[in-house]
């Protein structure tokens, strides 16, 4: 039986089509080894990736049949099941070698080699729908041929088998490839340091892929958090500029807009919370204006009619990650950076007191005067720091839908007590997020969609004529006060830009010149000095 690519999904069908053979017009994202296991609708974020290749090759064929496990409707999906058969079933493929981007070491005597750990379970699933997308299906070609494009500038994976390993040397080694270590990597490429960045998996594939690329430090201010605040607020500064340099230097948009924040009340108890945040707000001096329930619905006619009041944050703003991550992979590469992927550091390259370098998983080394840990919700369990990182995992789920670009369902970013939502001019509306503290769970719900999607709902009711296209799991990397870690470590050498939390996107752009500062040897911003990851020594 052939399905359409535009037939809905529905709900309402019965649980169909099991032991029967099927073809599948289009399949985007395979997350399994063998054809019979083949998932149309389930994506291990990080899995998937690297077996989106073996799907590529499948693709190729007239058809793709598959027997046992096609599950046409959301409800009947075990996320977590599938994962663990894409777990077990990882496949290994080795990119080209790109010998002249490999210095090679020679000569140099190994140094003290740092603990090792296992390399980490995957990091978040998606769950995509492949319900009527054709204009979603050319965007992911897109994204695909932009995909192949930078491979031909990273280095390889190794680590398979017959693989050869090869030492390098850069300046500074920053370990993870998500929006942070990637951003502080380009700044300081760009200074004509030589760089590399080693990211066990695909660029941006940790919580950076799940971020909905809020930039709020206002709305999102926590009572009692003023410096966080001001570290935010100064990285709101930045963006405009960092997004310009950015999108000059990589030829990619990055969805930066001042859209603005309105948070709403939609009940009289939540009325007051919104005019206590209020109150809050003002005596931090951030800004944010206080509507009545009609002076809101006529900024967003699409909000329920029993919202009763808000605040407007006009100077809030939003960018879209996954575009960020595209253009700081090409700008790094065009500043003359590395990327490797595929490379899991698990050790540092340790001189007396020092560090020079990190020792990745197949044994090769990368040799640097510098080590940037920038490895998100895993920086402190990965074992690399000789100093306690207290960064723990927080997940959070978030739903993307899809809107006609021209009926978006508002023009800012909504947020209530429970939800919020992100309108993007090219149709994507995100929906999130939950905060779970469940390790390094990165399982998909049915009750963490449900309360979104309900929440999302009463706010904003025509969010139920969007198209669901995907469901994903990230893990916020939180630190016991909130604030990140940024900056010297204590230890010659050795650097961390973590433990972001929920505003990870938002400091991308402080992160990053803070780290440029340090590595040049001038003063970081005055905001960053709280945030120094000695205080919890
Ligand atoms: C659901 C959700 C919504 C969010 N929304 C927002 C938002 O709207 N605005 C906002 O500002 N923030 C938001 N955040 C927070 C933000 O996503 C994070 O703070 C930010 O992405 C952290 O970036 P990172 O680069 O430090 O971590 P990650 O993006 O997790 O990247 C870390 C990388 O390091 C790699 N790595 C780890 N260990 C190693 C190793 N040993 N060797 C090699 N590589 C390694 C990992 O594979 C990973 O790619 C959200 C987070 C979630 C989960």
């Amino acid at each position: 039986m052939r399905r359409d690519a535009d037939e809905p999904l529905r709900a309402d069908h019965p649980p169909r089509l099991r032991r029967r053979r099927v073809a599948l017009t289009h399949v985007d994202a395979v997350g399994s080894a063998r054809v019979h296991e083949l998932g149309p609708v389930v994506e291990d974020e990080e899995g998937s990736v690297r077996l989106a290749r073996l799907a590529e090759r499948l693709r190729g064929r007239d058809q793709l049949v598959v027997a046992e496990l096609l599950v046409a409707e959301l409800h009947d999906v075990d996320a977590a099941a599938q994962r663990r058969v894409e777990q077990r079933s990882r496949i290994a493929l080795v990119r080209p070698r790109l010998d002249d981007e490999v210095e090679a070491r020679a000569g140099e005597t190994r140094a003290t080699v740092g603990c090792v750990h296992a390399p980490e379970a995957s990091g978040a699933i998606t769950i995509r729908p492949e319900a009527g997308a054709r204009a979603g299906r050319a965007e992911r070609a897109a994204a695909r041929a932009a995909d192949r494009q930078n491979l031909i500038r990273v280095i390889p994976a190794k680590g398979g088998p017959g693989a050869v390993s090869a030492d390098s040397r850069a300046d500074l080694a920053v370990v993870g490839g998500g929006i942070v270590g990637l951003a502080c990597a380009w700044r300081a490429a760009r200074t004509g340091l030589r760089v590399e960045v080693v990211e066990r998996g695909e660029p941006g594939r940790g919580a950076t892929h799940a971020a909905a690329g809020i930039l709020a430090p206002d709305t999102e201010a926590e009572p009692g958090a003023a410096t966080l605040a001001a570290l935010g607020r100064r990285s709101l500064e930045l963006w405009p500029a960092f997004a310009e340099d950015l999108e000059r230097e990589s030829g990619r948009e990055v969805g930066f807009a001042r859209c603005g924040t309105l948070v709403v009340a939609l009940d009289r108890d939540e009325l007051d919370v919104v005019r206590r945040e209020h109150d809050v707000l003002a005596r931090m001096g951030l800004e944010a204006q206080l509507l009545s329930g009609s002076e809101c619905r006529k900024l967003e006619p699409g909000l329920a009619p029993v919202c009763a009041g808000g605040l407007l944050a006009a100077h809030e703003a939003q960018v879209d990650p996954r575009r960020v991550v595209a253009a700081l992979v090409d700008a790094l590469v065009a500043a003359g950076g590395v990327l490797r992927t595929d490379a899991e550091a698990v050790g540092l390259v340790r001189e007396g007191d020092g560090v020079r370098g990190v020792v990745l998983a197949d044994g090769s080394r990368v040799a640097a005067e510098r080590v940037l840990l920038a490895g998100g919700a895993w920086s402190g369990r990965n074992g690399l720091a000789p100093v306690p990182l207290p960064v723990r995992p927080v997940k959070g789920q978030v739903v993307r839908l899809r809107a006609p670009a021209d009926e978006l369902p508002a023009e800012r970013m909504i947020r209530s007590e429970h939800v919020y939502v992100v309108p993007r001019a090219s149709g994507e509306v995100v929906v999130g997020a939950t905060t779970e503290e469940r390790g390094f769970d990165t399982a998909v719900t049915a009750g963490g969609v449900l309360e979104l999607l309900r929440e999302a709902y009463r706010a904003l009711p025509e969010i139920a004529e969007l198209e669901l296209v995907e469901v994903t799991a990230g893990l916020r990397p939180g630190s016991p006060d909130n604030g990140p870690l940024l900056g010297e470590t204590g230890v010659d050498g050795l650097l961390v830009a973590s433990g972001h939390y929920r505003n990870g996107i938002l400091l991308t752009p402080v992160t990053a010149e803070a780290i440029e500062a340090l590595v040049a040897g001038t003063p970081p911003p005055e905001a960053v000095e709280p945030f120094s990851p000695r205080r919890f020594a």
